[in-house]
């Protein structure tokens, strides 16, 4: 089994989870009705997509 030569410090060990943490994802408003919407995704409040295209109807 490959086991490390030296004690990783604490400093190295934080050093390489600098790069950890998780960006909070993108949101953008919908064109078409103003709700926070994920980029190239289609709104879930309305169904639209890129302007007027509906792509789905959700209804209650
Ligand atoms: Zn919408």
């Amino acid at each position: 089994m490959a086991v490390p030569k030296k004690k990783v410090s604490k400093s190295r060990r934080d050093m390489r989870r600098a790069h950890d943490s998780l960006k909070p994802s993108a949101y953008v408003e919908c064109s078409n009705c103003g709700e926070s919407k994920r980029p190239h995704h289609i709104c879930e409040a309305c169904g639209h997509y890129d302007g007027r295209e509906v792509v789905e109807v959700e209804t209650y």
